[in-house]
């Protein structure tokens, strides 16, 4: 059976580019980088290489790009290298309620260290208000970490503004730009973040590899302890074939990006308009003018979205519903119910997060087979009636 993958949103595959630099590194580049013989100084000098090219993606300077291993990483060391980077005293974060793991579980830790966490809440429409984040500030506020993009819903947050309200409070700006890098520009200075955070896997570079910017001069407590890599910054010897993967990937998607995302755009709105019409009892989630071009999160009333799920994979679509499975039981999206679903309709979601190997023919075969999906499904539904 012919599969078709519509998760870009989890993870993408390498990319022909990328592979083309990667393989030849791993086999040729692979001394260590502070070594000071020929096989470490090219090591460095193509780990250099990535590095400005990533920073070209983030339209900043490369000093201020630090490798580590990926989205996870990067966001624990701006969160938790930032507040611990503060004299000990009160200390309070402001964060939103529609964050991936990888910022609400540093946030948790920093809560059982004593620091006070306000969860900004979110709107239906999936887009943070700078308002409710100015209400939330208190003198101690040291740190706003808000994404860039939601991983769920596409959401592009107000960072301009929030970065406003950070800078008039004397507190820094951390955005997890991991669903953003790669689909909408980044210029983490227009932007005005202090740290922004961005993952390999989630830009057609392997999974392992991700980047922190950190803005010059900012004070960062390490989170991990051992040799003077990256500038004192994150400690241990360099991934350098995942950074050149990076760097590729990176350079592959800023000259394809403004043609890529209006081509995906399209197909998106192909998806989700063909879905409506033809589904009764479905909408879509969230906001639809502030997206990423590549993402649709939409509700069939009456159904399970993990059974959903299976039917289309069984069809042959990798799609996903964006519930967590915890102790066995499937709890429902965290940034769905945030904003403000109710419980059977977060349930009752999923997530279809276009990539490059999306075509119209492949959109069109989507739309029918959800089409089939939800009505086989919600004939065995005890909850469905057609008017719902
Ligand atoms: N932040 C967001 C918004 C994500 O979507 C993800 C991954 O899904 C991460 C962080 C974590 O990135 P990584 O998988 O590279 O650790």
């Amino acid at each position: 059976m012919q599969r078709f993958y519509f998760d870009h949103n989890a993870t993408t595959p390498v990319s022909p580019a990328v592979l083309e630099v990667l393989v030849p590194a791993l086999l040729e580049v692979y001394g260590n980088a502070s070594s000071i013989h020929h096989d470490g100084q090219l090591a460095k000098q193509r780990l250099e290489l990535a590095r400005r090219q990533t920073a070209e993606l983030l339209h900043c300077d490369p000093k201020e790009v630090v490798f580590l291993s990926g989205g996870t990483e990067a966001d624990n060391l701006a969160i938790l290298g930032i507040v611990r980077s503060h004299p000990a005293g009160r200390k309070h974060v402001i964060t939103t309620a529609i964050e991936h793991p990888a910022v609400m579980n540093p946030c948790r830790e920093l809560e059982r260290e004593g620091v006070d966490v306000t969860y900004v809440r979110v709107g239906r429409d999936g887009v943070a208000d700078p308002a409710e984040i100015r209400r939330s500030l208190r003198p101690e506020t040291v740190l706003i970490s808000v994404m860039h993009a939601n991983n769920e819903l596409g959401t592009i947050q107000p960072l301009e503004e929030i970065s406003k309200i950070a800078r008039e409070a004397g507190a820094l700006l951390h955005a997890d730009g991991v669903q953003a890098a790669g689909k909408i520009p980044v210029d983490v200075k227009a932007l005005g973040a202090d740290l922004y955070s961005i993952s390999g896997h989630k830009l057609y570079a392997p999974k392992g590899v991700g980047a922190l910017y950190v803005k010059a001069g900012t004070n960062l407590a390490p989170i991990q302890f051992g040799g003077k890599h990256e500038r004192e910054r994150r400690p241990g010897t360099e991934n350098v074939p995942g950074a050149i993967a990076l760097g590729a990937a990176a350079a592959a998607s800023a000259s394809t990006l403004a043609v890529e995302s209006a081509r995906l755009g399209a197909l998106r709105d192909r998806l989700e308009n063909g879905i409506l019409a033809q589904v009764p009892s479905s909408g879509v989630n969230g906001e639809r003018s502030r997206r990423t071009p590549n993402t649709a999160n939409i509700f069939f009333d009456g159904l399970e979205g993990e059974a959903l799920v299976i039917s289309l994979d069984l069809k042959g679509f990798s799609v996903s519903s964006g519930s967590a499975c915890s102790s066995g039981a499937v709890e429902p999206s965290h940034v769905l119910l945030a904003i403000g679903l109710p419980r059977e309709r977060a349930r009752a979601s999923l997530r279809f997060s276009l990539g490059r190997s999306n075509t119209e023919e492949q959109v069109d075969a989507l739309i029918d087979a959800v089409s089939e999906s939800v009505a086989q499904l919600r004939k065995l539904s005890p909850t469905y009636t057609a008017s719902v």
